[in-house]
């Protein structure tokens, strides 16, 4: 690559732009994962865990060595147990991994589904609930669609059934409201590179008090040895050997999380509405419209927009791509037929979506564009921080 080789713009539903904060961080010279200075760390991450997905004071919260879906099947892992049956909330790819999860785990599962583009409908849930279900799962955001789960409204049934509920918050931790205790989710996994901007490799979990306790009664050991959480208490608790964690990782996921709080969750959440108005309005004239019908349904964190009649997807993303911009398509029935912009993390900013904008002008032959993004800009955001 040439010197002259700008910096790439990441568009996509993760991962997103690594932080700037998160990114220095990485450069900081190697300790041990026993080193005192790494439990201090480690210590701070946990609290900072419980803050972002609002746990009870005492929950267990840990970054796992691995990526977000590490994340989902250490939740099935650890509170599955051969023979369980699982409510599996599935309207799209995610909640299909995680019933595909569940079943390797030895649970007899059961899903709730949508029509593609929809969200699951909590009457769904209540009629397929009953004292048997040992868990609940569900996707908050899902990432293949654009869609967001009705968690609240899902918690509370969950609650009366007594059954744990198991939340990926993959799309939402850190970026849209999440109340682990409030809502009584039991157990919570994202990925450092989506709505954190931290490098990849890390999920991030929290656990509650009542889901520990189930595993501590579990009548057999977990199959999966690396995220038993016995083991990884020994480590973020007792300070014990488990396995060498990433420490790289775990300064820049630091940083990351730091960064995430000190800006403030309501911050955030506003950034991304902005955002996603801004680009919609933009975009509309030009024949771009909301995937999702519904406007509760819509997660803000991934937009999907239909594309315009007769327009070239593939040749579009190819052009944009060669000039250092990256978005994603649809997947699998919506390939095609919608783009995902990701406003997760990082990604939520005006600068990289003006770059967009500035090369599809030039693609598309719409010099209008970039002065009518500039001037919603103008209109739907305030004190945006643009670096
Ligand atoms: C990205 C994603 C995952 C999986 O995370 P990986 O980091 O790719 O393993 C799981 N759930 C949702 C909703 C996601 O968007």
């Amino acid at each position: 690559m040439s010197d002259l080789h700008t910096e790439h713009v990441l568009l996509t539903p993760g991962p997103t732009p690594i932080h700037p904060r998160a990114m220095r961080a990485l450069t900081r010279s190697m300790l041990g994962h026993m080193d005192p200075e790494v439990f201090a760390l480690n210590r701070e991450i946990q609290a900072d865990l419980r803050v972002m997905y609002g746990t009870e004071p005492e929950a267990f919260t840990a970054l796992l060595a691995g990526t977000g879906s590490l994340g989902m099947e250490a939740g099935f892992a650890n509170l599955v147990e051969s023979g369980d049956e699982v409510l599996v909330c599935a309207n799209g790819s995610f909640g299909r991994r995680m019933a595909e999860m569940a079943a390797r785990y030895g649970a007899k599962v059961r899903l709730v589904t949508a029509p593609l583009g929809e969200a699951i409908k909590p009457q769904d849930v209540a009629a397929h609930l009953n004292d048997d279900v040992q868990m609940v799962a569900v996707v908050h955001g899902e990432t293949s669609t654009g869609v967001l789960n009705p968690v609240p409204e899902i918690a509370e049934l969950v609650r009366q059934s007594g059954a744990l509920f198991t939340v990926d918050a993959v799309t939402t931790a850190g970026m849209e409201p999440f109340k682990m205790q409030e809502w009584g989710v039991d157990y919570a996994y994202t990925g450092a590179q989506k709505c954190l901007s931290a490098p990849p490799g890390l999920a991030p979990v929290a656990v509650s008090e009542r889901a520990f306790a189930r595993f501590s009664a579990r009548r057999s050991p977990t199959p999966l040895w690396y995220c038993d959480l016995g083991g990884l208490r020994d480590y973020w608790i007792e300070h014990t050997y488990h396995h060498t964690v990433p420490v790289n990782l775990h300064f820049a996921f630091h940083a990351a999380l730091r960064a995430a709080l000190e800006e403030g969750l309501e911050n955030r959440q506003r950034r991304v509405r902005e955002m996603g108005r801004v680009i919609t309005r933009t975009l509309e004239p030009l024949g771009f419209s909301h995937y999702v019908r519904k406007p509760e349904d819509r997660l803000p964190t991934v937009l999907a927009l239909r594309l315009p009649e007769g327009f070239d997807d593939a040749g579009v993303r190819k052009a944009l791509r060669e000039r250092e911009i990256s978005v994603t398509g649809g997947l699998g029935p919506t390939a095609g037929v919608i783009w995902r912009l990701g406003l997760m993390g990082e990604s939520a900013r005006p600068q990289p979506y003006r770059r967009l904008m500035t090369e599809l002008a030039d693609l598309l032959g719409e010099p209008d564009l970039v002065e009518r993004y500039e001037s919603i800009l103008k209109e739907e955001t305030r004190e945006l921080v643009t670096f």
